[in-house]
């Protein structure tokens, strides 16, 4: 496995982190969830990602128990704040009240005494972000948080949050989340540079587009048994994937990946990884096998060559 700094902070995460979403403590049973860290930390991958709204804090119960029989100081553990946890005015959003309750029952779920990364899971435009970053600062203080994050902050919202904490002395946010995959290219634009500015990584996820980066969904083919996309409710977050438009694009980059002799999986996550601003490509696996494909991608070197074909297809 190889390490990259996140952002300018000297911690450092594994190329490939490996996430909770829809899989652990949801579709994937637990023993099943569990092989599945075990693999990915006996390959070196030290950087795992979950959230309090995953399932209603399922997720976090089984990542939490999954890594609780590794040394604290071997992996670097991330949850989030923002979304719903209850009907209440105050059970959703990023006021102090709301973080501060959301990241103990967080720790009394995961087990543990402090996460690595607490992310704002999205910008909450109901509560000023200096009583946000305020909130986050004095976690750290007590210990509870290493390092802050948010998830999809626009670059506007980034360089808001650099500068209060820069004027109110707090500590800075050093990582945002967002999506990023060959289908999904938003963050080029404005985000990364903002990133790479402000000493902010990005740990992108959705970076093989929820399965379909992998080549296993064909245009006009069967839907594979199994597949988030056979999950009558996981089928909504990954359609927007699955037009004849992208599909086409997914045919013609599975030629690429035949060409170099890798998988189409390899060829998107090498693709992301090529950005520097980007600290770790986040992905998801329902089975151990699905981690050790993906992580064969941290020794594909792709061309100058390789990536303008790469982005000729992507920009038909
Ligand atoms: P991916 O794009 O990596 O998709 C993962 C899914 O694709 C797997 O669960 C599996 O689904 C399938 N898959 C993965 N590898 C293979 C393979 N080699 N062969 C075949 N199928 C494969 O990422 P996700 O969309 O799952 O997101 C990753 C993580 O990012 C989440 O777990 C979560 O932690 C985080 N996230 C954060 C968000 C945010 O708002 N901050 C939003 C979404 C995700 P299956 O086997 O079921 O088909």
């Amino acid at each position: 496995m190889n390490y990259r700094r996140l952002g300018k902070s000297g911690l450092k995460v594994s190329e490939i982190s490996l996430g909770s979403w829809l899989t652990y403590g949801d579709s994937v049973e637990r023993d099943g969830a569990v092989k599945t860290i075990d693999f990915a930390y006996e390959a070196g991958v030290n950087f795992f990602d979950t959230a309090n709204v995953y399932n209603r804090g399922e997720a976090e119960k089984v990542v939490g128990e999954a890594l609780r029989k590794y040394p604290r100081e071997s992996y670097v553990l991330a949850t989030k704040v923002f979304g719903p946890m209850g009907e209440g005015p105050n059970d959703k959003g990023l006021s102090r009240k709301h973080i501060f309750e959301q990241l103990h029952a967080s720790l009394k779920r995961l087990g543990l005494d402090y996460v690595d990364i607490f992310y704002c899971h999205r910008y909450d435009p109901e509560t000023p972000v200096e009583e946000t970053l305020k909130a986050i600062d004095d976690l750290i203080r007590q210990g509870k948080i290493l390092y802050a994050g948010v998830s999809e902050w626009s670059a506007a919202q980034l360089e808001e949050a650099v500068r209060i904490a820069d004027r109110k002395l707090l500590d800075r946010i050093v990582v945002n989340q967002p999506v990023y995959n060959m289908l999904n290219r938003y963050i080029e634009k404005e985000v990364i540079p903002v990133g790479e500015k402000h000493g902010i990584g990005q740990v992108v996820f959705s970076p093989l587009a929820q399965g379909v980066l992998t080549g296993k969904y064909r245009k006009g083919g069967k839907i594979p048994e199994g597949s988030r996309a056979s999950n009558p409710e996981q089928k909504k977050f990954i359609d927007r994937f699955l037009t004849d438009e992208k599909l086409d694009k997914v045919e013609k980059l599975s030629g690429i990946a035949a060409d170099y002799n890798i998988k189409l999986s390899q060829l998107a996550l090498a693709w992301v990884l090529r950005q520097e601003n980007i600290a770790s490509a986040l992905i998801g696996a329902s089975r151990p096998e699905q981690v050790e494909e993906n992580i064969r991608a941290i020794d594909v070197n792709l061309t100058n060559e390789t990536l303008e074909d790469i982005s000729d297809i992507l920009s038909e």
